[in-house]
């Protein structure tokens, strides 16, 4: 693992300004109360997540946020043609991959679905530069996807051709907390979250599409790019994408 290993919880330290150890032996005591680092972020706390609404004092928070969605292309085609072992090494290594990178960037790897990822950045470690992270995640993922890709097709003796990650990002206001009664869900809901899932639709394999909001955030990190107009599944007119 490369990601950087905090020493206290970053979510707890900024949103209650209580230092809780998340390594080492001043974390033992909080262990045993399972307090632990999260599987989500493993520089928040178990705190963070399932003391949601008593930190926060809500059921939700609304939210400037980022939501990116990633997805491995040709997994489902290779599910039906590969054993069992070799598509789940696949499986692991695309979370693992797309965890480092969003880790790195600060980001929260909330959900997996499937073969997709849910991140949103800005949200329990806040910083001004969620934009830019999440899209900075994105290319990281592509990257390490990239390498990661030769060394499994080689491994497996798969052909790994169309094995591609596609991604959707938009940023916005949006509803972050519990949801649900029987099952608890610790996540964002809301337009933003459903515009960057349809975002990550339409990208290509290897390809990152972002809103005209995250090219007007993190223009810096975008020159040259140019938008082109998609008709997104649930929405009534095109909407400008842009290849990040
Ligand atoms: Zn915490």
């Amino acid at each position: 693992m490369t990601v950087h290993q905090a020493k206290i919880c970053i979510g707890c330290w900024q949103q209650m300004h209580v230092p809780v150890p998340l390594r080492g032996v001043l974390s033992l005591p909080f262990r045993a109360f399972g307090i632990r680092p999260s599987k989500m972020n493993p520089n928040t706390c178990t705190i963070c997540e399932l003391m949601f609404t008593r930190v926060m004092r809500a059921r939700k928070v609304t939210i400037d946020a980022t939501v990116m969605f990633a997805d491995l292309r040709g997994y489902t085609s290779l599910s039906q043609s590969a054993p069992p072992d070799a598509i789940s090494g696949v499986l692991d290594a695309f979370y693992d991959q797309c965890a480092d990178a969003i880790w790195q960037h600060d980001g929260l790897l909330n959900k997996t679905i499937g073969d997709a990822v849910m991140a949103v950045f800005n949200f329990p470690i806040k910083t001004e530069h969620h934009v830019r992270n999440a899209l900075r995640a994105a290319r990281e993922i592509q990257l390490r996807w990239c390498l990661q890709r030769e060394t499994l097709v080689e491994g497996l003796g798969l052909a790994g051709g169309d094995l591609g990650v596609g991604i959707g990002i938009h940023s916005g206001e949006l509803s972050f907390g519990e949801f649900g009664r029987s099952h608890r869900d610790l996540t964002a809901i809301g337009t933003v979250v459903n515009t960057a899932s349809r975002a990550q639709s339409a990208a290509s394999a290897d390809q990152i599409l972002v809103t005209q909001e995250v090219y007007r955030r993190a223009q810096s990190d975008l020159a040259g790019s140019q938008a082109k107009p998609y008709q997104l599944k649930g929405f009534d007119a095109p909407i400008e994408l842009y290849a990040a």
